[in-house]
């Protein structure tokens, strides 16, 4: 993002009038959610919300107590993990202008959103609020996300700079990770997010990369985010992500945020202030911070600049909205979309709505809302469907349903404070423990179990819905396996057998094991936490008034035990992480060492079938810019209208560099009505073909034979074609 002249000059109109306490007071939290206004000279203080899920409930200014209003109830959005699966770029854009509409509407300046780190593995507690294994699936989510947001005179503030792939001991954990890697998978969305989506804030993460505090790294601050990519927005720190006041100030930081109400004590307040008065540190620096979030405010028209009076004066800016109609209507759109059909043998689904008489619910998320967990992603939802309310709705009065719980969901969130007050304690995040099943519990969950099953022999459709909950999905804390918690699978099984037409229905927000059932059932239904809307969107989805179209954004291994991250690197375990995977991340590793997956990366059915032809492949040789075209024509040859997701891969055929199988490279997103084909096209640059050379600090392209191809998932290649690449 490039910051215009005149926005730089009416900045240093007031910067020229700050004293040096006025400055200090814009720099870091002077509430939990705040810095300071100067008002003076007419200088709002910026207020911050998170994200991403929707627009945050208010706390008091200065404590982590819910404020209790009842005005802060908003528009509950598809999870970024739901984003990222509907492959659907304008999707992501309305989702990101809903997001930003209420961030503005609800009064504030910067929503902590989007985040978009890399999933490394599939136990990260925060998978959720995150959109895939691939760089370049999040990356061309979240630049119309971004651009979405941002067009409400709202900054996003992307989110954890860099490398933040584990919860467990989120403060100290340092991370070892090879350039190649960094180059290639983890800084790719951000320099997207940056550089083509303009993003206005971004957050240093907690962790540390290569020895170095995120927030105090000259390597990824001043290095590769100022002098790489010429960022020039600000950079604020994630809450209690700062350690020390001279590497703070000096590493490249703009904001320090924190958890603690103790604001004159943070690194960058009163000890910043008497450094820079001891000559410690040079008032320019201040300044510098100064400066850029001036730039942003006055970027977002939070006010206008007097340049006579030298005082900051009211501006147009847009006033923002939240609960519309229309918000409600973008989040059902995206949840639709966002739904992965795994699984669909005998077409089971859809089920025939005019004929269903009886239909038995089984499962503790067919009846649970998840807005209000997760973490800093909690938020006050306006209202929630859950699946139950949307299967009622759908079906109507001529249908009996009845609901079980089937499994007992024990371990609840402590209650009464709100969690974040505490987490810079013991390194900030943990490992889940395994939860001992007392006889009280094993003795409800006979229970439940056997309810379960008795209903599922007398029901003609049963209609399993478990899961995970933000008891495991959760900020600060990874899960320690994959494995179904509360029993669930014990339960899946013996519904299965009592009723072998039983429908699964998985509600999480990152992969399960399901080996013990997966083979039995004949239809698995995957729905991440998708908002509001959510039991709407999979009612649709079930009774066939939407033809299901998202696709996996990350691979669903068989167990957690399989994924790189735990086989080759380590995760969790340590304060010392080694990503000795490097760019074996998701597909790339399972490919290449032709590791078995559950499901794979790309992948989601239709009730309609696709049938993929006449590919072209077409260098544009005289074009200034590289560029390689490439076209297939799609057909729908089922019954239903439906979309397909038809995604491009990169092969290289050289050999010369070792590189992944193939690597997404492209993704179109087509609507087609039984019967109808289209044309998709692709325009490849030369990114596309370029990996990371380590020893030329560059990305380059090795000269030869690249294999191009076209499918409906990274495992199910419909079409290829070869192109000779000529530096
Ligand atoms: C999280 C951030 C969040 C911040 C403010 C931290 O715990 O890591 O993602 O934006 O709190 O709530």
């Amino acid at each position: 993002m490039k910051i215009g002249n005149e926005i730089k000059e009416k900045a240093e109109i007031l910067l020229k009038e700050l004293t040096l306490e006025e400055k200090i007071g814009m720099i870091h939290g002077a509430g939990l959610f705040r810095t300071k206004a100067v008002e003076r000279l007419g200088i709002p203080a910026l207020y911050m919300s998170d994200g991403p899920m929707g627009v945050r409930a208010e706390f008091e200014d200065a404590a982590w107590v819910p404020a209790g209003v009842t005005e802060d109830y908003v528009s509950y959005l598809p999870s970024n993990a739901a984003i990222a699966s509907t492959w659907n770029r304008e999707l992501a854009y309305e989702c990101g202008s809903v997001l930003g509409e209420e961030t503005r509407g609800r009064g504030k300046d910067v929503i902590l959103a989007p985040g978009i780190n890399i999933k490394r593995s599939p136990l990260n507690g925060r998978n959720f609020e995150y959109m895939s294994e691939d760089p370049y699936l999040t990356a061309e989510q979240c630049v119309p996300l971004i651009q979405g947001i941002q067009e409400h005179d709202v900054a996003a503030c992307v989110k954890h700079f860099a490398v933040n792939s584990q919860e467990t001991q989120r403060l100290w954990v340092d991370t070892e990770v090879d350039e190649r890697a960094l180059r290639e998978i983890y800084l790719p969305a951000f320099e997207a997010a940056v550089n083509r989506a303009g993003a206005y804030s971004i957050m240093g993460a907690y962790n540390r990369l290569r020895g170095e505090h995120c927030c105090e790294s000259q390597f990824l601050l001043n290095g590769v985010l100022r002098k790489e990519w010429g960022y020039e927005g600000t950079v604020i720190s994630d809450w209690g992500a700062v350690h020390r006041t001279k590497e703070a100030a000096l590493g490249g930081l703009d904001l320090e945020m924190s958890v603690t109400d103790n604001f004159d004590e943070y690194y960058m307040a009163q000890p910043l202030k008497e450094a820079v008065e001891k000559g410690e540190i040079a008032e320019a620096e201040v300044d510098e911070k100064v400066r850029h979030i001036l730039w942003m405010m006055l970027s977002l028209h939070m006010f206008d600049v007097d340049r006579d009076r030298k005082t900051a004066v009211d501006t147009q800016r847009k006033p923002g909205c939240y609960n519309t109609p229309a918000h409600r209507d973008a989040a059902l759109r995206a949840a639709r979309e966002s739904i992965v059909l795994l699984k669909n043998e005998e077409e089971r689904l859809p089920l025939a709505k005019e004929t269903l008489k009886k239909l038995l619910v089984i499962g503790c998320n067919g009846n649970k809302i998840h807005s209000n967990g997760g973490g800093s992603a909690e938020i006050k939802a306006l209202y929630e469907i859950s699946p139950l309310m949307g299967l009622m709705t759908h079906l109507g009065g001529n249908c009996e349903i009845r609901y079980v719980e089937g499994y007992y969901a024990q371990d609840k969130q402590e209650g009464g404070r709100n969690w974040q007050e505490d987490s810079l304690k013991e390194g900030g995040g943990k490992e889940r423990q395994t939860v001992q099943v007392s006889e009280e519990t094993a003795r409800k969950r006979k229970e439940l179990l056997e309810e379960a099953v008795k209903y599922a022999k007398e029901y003609e459709q049963v209609i399993f819905v478990g899961g995970l909950n933000h008891e495991y999905d959760l900020e600060g804390q990874d899960r320690s396996d994959m494995k179904l918690p509360y029993g669930q699978d014990e339960v899946i099984e013996a519904v299965l057998e009592a009723n072998p037409g039983t429908i699964v229905v998985m509600v999480a927000g990152s992969p399960v094991e399901m080996g013990r059932w997966e083979k039995k059932a004949k239809a698995i239904v995957w729905n991440w936490y998708a908002g509001m809307e959510s039991g709407n969107a999979l009612a649709e989805v079930l009774l066939g008034e939407t033809n299901p179209s998202g696709k996996l954004p990350e691979s669903f291994p068989y167990t957690h035990k399989d994924c790189s991250a735990h086989c080759v690197g380590n995760f969790a375990e340590e304060r010392l992480l080694h990503y000795r995977e490097g760019i074996y991340v998701g597909y790339r590793y399972y490919e290449k060492q032709k590791v078995p997956v559950q499901y794979c990366f790309g992948h989601g059915l239709s009730y309609t079938e696709f049938a993929y032809s006449d590919m072209t492949v077409e260098k544009q040789e005289n074009a200034a810019e590289f560029c390689v075209n490439v076209s297939c024509t799609v057909k729908n040859t089922g019954k239903y209208a439906g979309k397909e997701v038809v995604q491009l891969y990169i092969r290289d055929k050289n050999g010369r560099v070792d590189k992944p199988v193939k690597e997404l490279k492209g993704y179109e997103k087509v609507e087609l009505a039984a019967g109808e084909s289209k044309k998709v096209k692709f325009c490849l640059s030369g990114k596309a073909f370029a990996y990371y050379e380590e020893s030329a600090g560059a990305f380059q392209i090795v000269p030869g034979e690249y294999e191009i191809l076209l499918g409906a998932s990274s495992q199910d290649i419909r079409l290829r074609a070869c192109v000779h690449i000529m530096v």
